[in-house]
């Protein structure tokens, strides 16, 4: 059995990589299972979708913990723990990330043993065709499927969107798919899971509790602001205030959180206890006054003597 992760972030097409993935491989005769897996819906959060594609019916289910592939759209999502884009990387298991670094430099900086390719993104080439570039690279490394199957999977799946975005994926699949050839078919099918080899999940027991305490009936009124909304940021929305004109109401209007104030300058003011880290704001900004940065760097450079 194939068991395939992919890791990335919110809007970079991950569960529907998932899918083309499991359709190309349907249409090649495999049984498959595909489900993303993600918490509270937002751009830029870790997201990851898995496939197990088997020549037999699939009868494993839930996350895949031993994956024989693992392709990372986002390589800053490697060092963030929550991602577990590591977990359960064996010998024989194939890693890609989507990164310009050498694979030579991830093997030493990860201390890892299985392969490790990366797959670089194009030239001033954005999130948007992270996604097909992945199942381009996926569909090869499995070398299972043909590029008419991987696709048809495409134009499938895209259906409804506007015909230039639909060529524009097929294109950087395909372009993808090719780039690998040298490693056609290096990944290799795992073990199947039996009866015998399952490992029982590790029971947690709970004590009855008291109704009140375990279903509690939540009476008072404007409580979502005790929401901490903003621990669940990794990226982090700044606002640079030489570029930012002060038009006032587009990033504090679209913010679906309404994290970011006006000020009395009608300068905008970002409230990090609620901002959950979207980067709607980053979008829509007219003057590109909202960078970016990851959470991580936030916290090194605060602690800098
Ligand atoms: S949308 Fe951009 S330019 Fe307008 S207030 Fe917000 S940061 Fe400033
Ligand atoms: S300020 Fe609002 S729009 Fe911007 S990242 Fe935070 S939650 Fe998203």
């Amino acid at each position: 059995m194939y068991r395939i992760r992919f890791h990335g972030r919110g809007g970079q097409g991950i569960k529907t990589a998932s899918r083309i993935l499991g359709s190309a491989l349907f249409a090649e005769g495999y049984e498959v299972q595909d489900a993303p897996r993600y918490g509270a819906e937002r751009r830029g959060a870790p997201i990851f979708a898995y496939v197990r594609a088997d020549r037999a019916p699939v009868y494993e289910r839930g996350i895949i913990d031993h994956p024989d592939l693992v392709v990372v759209t986002d390589e800053s999502l490697v060092q963030v723990p929550a991602a577990a884009v590591m977990t359960g990387l064996c010998d024989r298991s194939v890693l890609v990330i989507a990164s310009a670094a050498e694979p030579e430099l991830w093997q030493q900086r990860l201390g890892v043993t299985c392969r490790v390719l990366t797959l670089p993104p194009g030239p001033g080439e954005g999130a948007a065709l992270m996604g097909a570039a992945s199942v381009g690279a996926a569909a090869k490394l499995i070398g299972q499927i043909s590029a008419a199957n991987l696709e048809g999977a495409i134009r499938a799946e895209l259906e409804g969107l506007p015909s230039d975005v639909i060529e524009r994926n097929v294109g950087r699949a395909l372009e993808s798919f090719d780039s690998f050839e040298s490693h056609a078919g290096c990944v290799s099918e795992g073990e199947a899971l039996t009866r015998a080899s399952a490992t029982p999940p590790a029971w947690v027991e709970l004590e009855v509790e008291p109704t009140s305490i375990s279903a509690p009936a939540i009476r008072g009124e404007a409580t979502s602001e005790q929401v901490q909304t903003g621990l669940w940021r990794t990226m982090r929305p700044v606002i640079d205030d030489s570029l930012c004109n002060h038009c006032s109401w587009i990033c504090s209007t679209l913010c679906p959180d309404a994290a970011i104030d006006v000020g009395s300058d009608r300068e905008p003011i970002i409230d990090y206890e609620h901002c959950k880290g979207c980067l709607l704001c980053v979008a829509v900004c007219p003057s590109h006054a909202i960078v970016v940065e990851p959470e991580r760097a936030v916290d090194e450079h605060r602690s800098d003597p």
